[in-house]
């Protein structure tokens, strides 16, 4: 196995799409490192990508704010203007394993490992974020929720990667937050995942919504219904049945040992309402 750390996003761009057999990004290696032990992959290259400053750095950008693909949670949670203005964000990034693994796992390790309950990426789906890809070819922009396929496929071509994350501009009066359903306090898989993001007027109508749901479908989801039901109004009870009823019909998921299909449904819609009524409370007070 061959192991290099480049400093530029050309050079890793090149040593991918030079590569013969796998070759794999290694950011974190929270996910990597334990598939590699398991025997679940053996690449033949690894190119560590925590030398490129721009994956390492988080700054404004385009009146947005722009998260290098190889930060952590923890470095998220110290950020000192993140939290205030992308809260549900950091908070589904920190919910991420333990205080150790907050210390290693990234956004970009979270979403290019191709779970459907990643914890970070509803959040980052709620919020608008756009991954910036990087290849043999140059540069792409992507929607998030464009970039996963379905459990472990991605929409990355062969030698590409995720450089950095794009959030958008906020208006006044945003906020938004990640709630996930697991059955014990901390270190579990989530059951159901959901983020909402959303922006009121200066009376407290909702104007703009954006809902997302993780581990209820073979990809993480944007429910478009569910962000219809919720915006023109003020999130009174019919308001958050109604958005309920949508995150609900959204779900396709499995059944298993950590939930079954009714459950997961059930909770979904639970999950989406209370991330609304957080997201709210929240807007309410920037
Ligand atoms: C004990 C433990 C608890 C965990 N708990 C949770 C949890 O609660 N919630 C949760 O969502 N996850 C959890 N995980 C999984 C893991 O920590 C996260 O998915 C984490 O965000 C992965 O990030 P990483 O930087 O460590 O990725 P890595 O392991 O470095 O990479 C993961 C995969 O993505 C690829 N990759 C990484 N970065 C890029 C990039 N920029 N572009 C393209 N491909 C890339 C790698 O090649 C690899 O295939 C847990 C893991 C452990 C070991």
């Amino acid at each position: 196995m061959r192991y290099e750390a480049p400093e530029t996003v050309e050079s890793a761009a090149a040593l991918l799409a030079g590569a013969t057999g796998e070759a794999r990004i290694l950011a974190g290696g929270t996910d990597l490192l334990v598939q590699m032990r398991s025997d679940i992959v053996d690449p033949a290259l690894i190119v560590d990508i925590k030398r490129i400053t721009e994956t390492r750095a988080v700054s404004e950008d385009k009146g947005g704010w722009r998260i290098g693909a190889a930060v952590t949670g923890a470095e998220l949670k110290e950020h000192p203007r993140l939290k205030q203005v992308w809260p549900g964000v950091v908070e589904a990034a920190n919910l991420i394993g333990s205080t150790q693994v907050q210390g290693r796992a990234t956004l970009g390790g979270n979403l290019c490992n191709g779970s459907p309950a990643a914890d970070s990426v509803p959040a980052l789906i709620a919020a608008g974020a756009v991954a910036t890809l990087a290849g043999a070819r140059g540069r792409r922009d992507l929607p998030v929720e464009d970039v996963m396929l379905g459990p472990r496929k991605l929409a990355l071509t062969k030698g590409e990667f995720v450089v950095s994350f794009w959030l958008p501009p906020r208006l006044p009066r945003s906020s938004d937050a990640y709630l996930r359903f697991i059955p014990r306090t901390e270190m579990d898989i989530a059951v159901v995942g959901a983020g909402v993001s959303l922006t009121i007027d200066a009376g407290g109508t909702i104007t703009a919504a954006r809902v997302s749901l993780g581990a209820v479908a073979p990809r993480v989801l944007l429910v478009p219904e569910a962000a219809s039901a919720i915006i023109g109004g003020r999130l009174d009870r019919p308001a958050q049945d109604r958005l309920e009823a949508a995150a609900r019909a959204a779900c396709v998921p499995i059944d298993d040992k950590r939930g079954t299909v009714e459950f997961r449904i059930q909770v979904a819609g639970v999950l989406a309402r209370r991330a609304a009524l957080i997201a709210l409370d929240r807007a309410r007070s920037v």
